[in-house]
């Protein structure tokens, strides 16, 4: 099963991808999560994909498309994988359409203007990534491995903001790519996590 996960930014794509792969046993390749990974490490791909990622705007495509080609050629991607936050422009996704076969395109629906909030109250382990919200996260420890959490940097308003702006003028195009090949099943992304993920069972079905 090869999936990918379609939405804004905040849609929840990150929050079904870690429940999907561990009930699928697939891999959750998240090229946000590869990037940040490689910011902390201080490499080469990290020094030049902050530059974008601090002002909300996207990595140059050949940058995302050659890390991805090269996660996919990995042995666990075999059995299948679920790519979440990638492709976010058409010139990726006709880049993976080159490497990847049967794809399945799961698009999370959500009110744009719902995002901002979602977003903002948004916090991270900055150890195990996983992620919570300021509405429902008592204290400021990770329930799984007891680091503190934080929030993103390009989490504050402003570069939410652009990266809204983004999704809408470079990703949302990818929704009519992928219904145009007769691949992508949408699911309403304001309903509660639970709720979301049924749905997402039932279209992998
Ligand atoms: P995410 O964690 O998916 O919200 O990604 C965080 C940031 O990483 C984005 O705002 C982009 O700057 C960058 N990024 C992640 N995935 C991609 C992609 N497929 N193409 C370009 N930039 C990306």
């Amino acid at each position: 099963m090869n999936l990918i996960l379609l939405g804004a930014p905040g849609a929840g794509k990150g929050t079904q991808a870690e429940r999907i792969c561990a009930d699928y046993k697939i891999p959750h390749i998240s090229t946000g999560d590869i990037f940040r990974k490689n910011i902390k490490e201080g490499t080469p791909v990290g020094l030049k994909a902050k530059s974008y990622i601090d002002k909300g705007q996207l990595v140059p495509d050949e940058v995302v498309v050659e890390i991805v080609a090269l996660r996919l050629a990995e042995d666990d991607c075999k059995k299948g994988y679920l790519l979440d936050g990638f492709p976010r422009t058409v010139a990726q996704a006709k880049a993976l359409d080159e490497i990847a076969k049967d794809l399945r395109v799961i698009n999370i629906d959500v009110d744009l203007n719902a995002l901002m909030d979602r977003i903002t109250g948004r916090r991270v382990c900055p150890e195990c990534g996983a992620g919570y919200h300021v509405s429902t996260k008592k204290g400021d420890k990770c329930d799984k491995c007891g680091a503190t959490i934080v929030q993103r940097a390009d989490d504050q308003p402003e570069t939410v903001k652009k990266r809204l702006e983004v999704y809408v003028n470079q990703t949302a195009p990818l929704i009519e790519y992928y219904e145009k090949k007769g691949n992508l099943v949408t699911v309403d992304g304001m309903k509660s996590i639970a709720e979301v993920y049924e749905e997402v069972k039932k279209a992998l079905r």
